[in-house]
């Protein structure tokens, strides 16, 4: 327990709250945009012992809340060719489409299978030559990785029988449009984990062409509230920048063999968010040397992106607009055990993070 220990040591963490409380002048709205901190920053109460000056946004850091409704209907869709397994991470399986999730198709007969990495996939792909397998790829550049090396897998095993429906996304380009957007962000709580993968270098246009400081943070109440503080002395200074407070598992350069992967495997594409809409070259799919394995490349998946759920405001709280709270139907209607928008199906949701530690 040594780093849980020192990351929520008492007495650091009233030291970096008297720093904080000292330097924060000016009103400042600080956005994070990874499922991770929503969660840690509701479950430890940091936004109460804040002052009033900071004002902590959530963006749209969760990857099964920003998976349009379009994407599981492409993937039941799939589930309902003969013969077919598809194989996915178990939070895609409570995720509404237009007229029904995964989990339902699989009461209803569709051969749906959970599994804890896309590589199980080539493994039953292997197993059941006959049948055609779709592994439904979400996540950021955290995951995308373990998406490629599968993809890498299939063809030096010569698999015929692999398809991947990319949904990955990266993350900058989403940053990017929600400065021009009209939520105010005056600096970024950036993503612990998908830096992990990418660096600090993809953060530069954020301060060069906008003027936000972005800052690398960790998951424990220590690093929210030293990111939190060095973005603040950012602002107070007027003086922008990356910076990584999260030392210990971010470096500059990012995990350089992970990067090669995902060059070698994707390309970028035009993408759609829920609540941001079409964000352009803020998706990723497969290289044309790989289309052989792409779902929608080879089937016909044309489906328009579905209206939201009436009254489900998921997507203007992934924007930062709204709090859970201000929907209507905000643990009455819709909870983790019944849940009517994807925000309160996902772990990592924000809706489904203030109803564990908020209400
Ligand atoms: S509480 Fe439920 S219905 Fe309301 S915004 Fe969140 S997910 Fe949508």
């Amino acid at each position: 327990m040594k780093h849980i220990d020192e990351y929520r040591d008492k007495k650091l963490v009233d030291l970096l709250l008297k720093q904080i409380w000292e330097t924060s002048k000016t009103p400042v709205r600080l956005m994070e945009v990874c499922g991770g901190h929503t969660v840690a920053i509701r479950k430890f109460g940091i936004p109460e012992l804040l002052p009033s000056t900071i004002k902590l946004l959530s963006g749209p850091g969760c990857p099964v809340c920003v998976t349009g409704k379009s994407f599981i209907d492409k993937a039941i869709k799939l589930s309902k060719i003969p013969e077919t397994i598809i194989t996915t991470y178990g939070d895609l399986m409570r995720v509404p489409g237009s007229s029904s999730t995964l989990e339902n198709e699989r009461a209803n007969g569709a051969e749906i299978r959970m599994v804890y990495s896309p590589l199980d996939s080539i493994e039953i792909a292997k197993e059941y030559p006959s049948k055609k397998i779709f592994f439904p790829g979400i996540g950021f550049e955290t995951t995308s990785p373990a998406t490629a090396v599968t993809v890498l897998q299939a063809k030096k095993e010569k698999l015929d029988n692999f398809f991947l429906l990319s949904a990955h996304k990266i993350m900058p380009p989403a940053m990017e449009m929600l400065i021009d957007d009209e939520v105010q962000i005056d600096g970024y709580i950036c993503p612990g984990h998908v830096s992990t993968i990418t660096g600090s270098g993809i953060y530069n246009g954020i301060v060069e062409n906008f003027g936000l400081g972005c800052v690398i943070t960790g998951f424990e109440p220590v690093d929210l509230l030293q990111g939190i503080l060095m973005l603040v002395k950012q602002f107070e200074s007027g003086n922008p920048k990356v910076e990584i407070q999260y030392k210990r598992a971010v470096k500059a350069v990012g995990n350089i063999k992970a990067l090669k992967l995902l060059d070698e495997v994707f390309e970028l594409k035009d993408d759609w968010w829920r609540g941001l809409g079409n964000v352009p070259k803020s998706g990723l799919k497969l290289k044309t040397e790989f289309k052989k394995f792409d779902a929608e490349l080879n089937f016909q998946l044309n489906l328009p992106e579905p209206k939201e759920e009436k009254g489900c405001i998921c997507g203007e709280i992934l924007k930062g607009l709204k709090l859970p709270s201000d929907c209507k139907m905000f643990g009455k209607i819709c909870t983790p055990e019944n849940p009517v928008g994807a925000c309160m199906v996902s772990t990592e949701g924000s809706c489904q993070a203030f109803y564990k530690y908020q209400l």
